[in-house]
This record gives structure tokens, C-alpha cells and sequence, in this order.
């Protein structure tokens, strides 16, 4: 069996109780994880886990395949035994800003440029993201960091919520999500939204619905994110790089 991904629903929970399912080397898998797994161009948690008899562990590495397997740095702890983990908070909620502000980036440059992005890889301190288009200017990049920082200073509200694949295929916009290049064992879609509206002007429908108002970008993503796109902070593209005929890199900071 799978572990249950606590980080899918609460992104917010540092701690957690689990089981310990299997071990493998140095790689364990628990019943539930709050450790999200190195994937989407995010870059997996790091934190420690504690047996009842005080042993604890530095989680070094996570990765998924089928199941979530936690590295760990010394002789694991055996199956069947209980575990507390704790994910390293600053790290992943770098990563959750990054993140965030990845999805207003893809969605400026289709609302600027029609560009659509190709790839993109986070860190806790910078970021880049490929898209397919000629050549940027300086005035360009300009143009979208101080969209991007409007987004921001509008707090538009984030959610994210899981659909039938049938019912994403069918909806979702096929600039922002390549659908078909999921495997396809994937039978259920976690959708992330960022907002129409600011928080501030649809107070009532903060966490619940964004309501009538059609969502600024819609994409299926299985990462962590921030609630409202005023936790990312301020955003400072500091540049560009070509990455072949028709491919642009962008690069930024969150401040
Ligand atoms: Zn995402």
C-alpha cells in the first residue's frame, strides 16, 4: 500500500505520526508522510523522524515511486515501529513561495506573450522556468515582474482540490496543462487555482469558493503552494538566457 500524502492536503502541517511500512537500505516508507517528494521542479523536504525510544534520524532524500521512500542517515528503525516526523519548515515554505509564484509566471506569459512553459526547477532561493518563445527584452521582463507583483499585492486566494480525470481532461486549458503526458494509472487530478479576485475584495469566499468569478489560472499540479499569493513576497526576475531556437529561460528571485 501507498503512503497517504499528508503534504497534498494541509501544506501548512510540519508534524506528524506515522508507521514505519517497509524498509529498503537506507530508504524507509511510513503509512502517511508529511515529506513531500522531490518531483514537479520541486525539490523534496528534509527534516528528522523519532522513534518512542528517543532515536531520531535526519530525513536526507525523498523520492516517490509508487510509494514515498524516506532516506534516512543511520540504521533505520524496523517495521511495524512508530514514528514522529518533522519536515524543515523554512526550506519547504521557500519552496511553497517559489512554487506559487512559478504558476503566476506561466500564467502571465500566456496572458502577455502566448507562451507557453516548458519546464521549470525551483529552489529555496531562486528559480527558473523555460517557455516556449524567441527572444525576451529587458522591457519584457520588466513588464512581467511587475505583473507578477501586482498578483501578489492583490492576494489572490490559492486552492487546490482533487477531480476525476475524465472531468479535468474536460476542463482543463491544454496551454496550462499537458494532460497527456500523465501516465495513465492516474485516475484522479489535483487541481491548483489561483483566484479571479483578491482575498480582500471576496472576503466570504476565502478557503471555501472562489465563487463565480472564473479563476486567473487553472493547472493540474501535485505540489505545495501558499494560500493566497500575497505570501510569496516580492518578485524580482533578474534575467534571461535563450535555451535553443525557440526557448527562453527566466529567472527570479522572491525578496
Ligand atoms: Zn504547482
Amino acid at each position: 500500500m501507498s503512503s497517504e500524502p499528508l503534504y497534498l492536503e494541509d501544506t501548512t502541517r510540519r508534524t506528524f505520526e506515522a508507521t514505519v511500512e517497509s524498509v529498503a537500505g537506507d530508504r524507509v516508507v511510513l503509512d502517511r508522510t508529511c515529506f513531500y517528494p522531490t518531483g514537479g521542479g520541486q525539490p523534496h523536504d528534509t527534516g528528522r523522524l523519532r522513534d518512542e525510544a528517543g532515536r531520531e534520524w535526519h530525513v536526507t532524500d525523498v523520492t516517490k515511486k509508487g510509494d514515498v521512500l524516506h532516506a534516512l542517515d543511520g540504521d533505520p528503525p524496523d517495521p511495524g515501529a512508530a514514528v514522529t516526523g518533522e519536515i524543515d519548515w523554512e526550506r519547504r515554505y521557500a519552496h511553497m513561495r517559489y512554487h506559487t509564484a512559478q504558476h503566476l509566471l506561466s500564467a502571465v506569459l500566456l496572458e502577455f506573450y502566448d507562451a507557453e512553459t516548458t519546464g521549470n526547477q525551483l529552489y529555496e532561493n531562486h528559480a527558473h522556468l523555460d517557455c516556449a518563445y524567441e527572444r525576451f527584452e529587458r522591457s519584457d521582463l520588466d513588464r512581467i515582474e511587475a505583473r507578477m507583483n501586482e498578483l501578489v499585492e492583490e492576494t489572490r486566494p490559492v486552492r487546490w482540490y482533487a477531480l476525476d480525470r475524465e472531468a479535468a481532461e474536460a476542463s482543463l486549458d491544454p496551454a496550462r496543462t499537458r494532460i497527456h503526458l500523465l501516465p495513465d494509472s492516474i485516475t484522479e487530478v489535483r487541481i491548483v487555482e489561483v483566484g479571479g479576485a483578491s482575498v480582500d475584495s471576496d472576503a466570504e469566499s476565502v478557503g471555501v469558493d472562489i465563487g463565480a468569478d472564473a479563476p486567473f489560472d487553472r493547472t493540474a499540479c501535485a505540489g505545495t503552494h501558499v494560500a493566497d499569493t500575497g505570501e510569496i513576497g516580492s518578485v524580482d526576475v533578474t534575467g534571461r538566457r535563450t535555451q535553443g531556437s525557440a526557448e527562453e529561460r527566466i529567472e527570479f528571485v522572491l525578496r
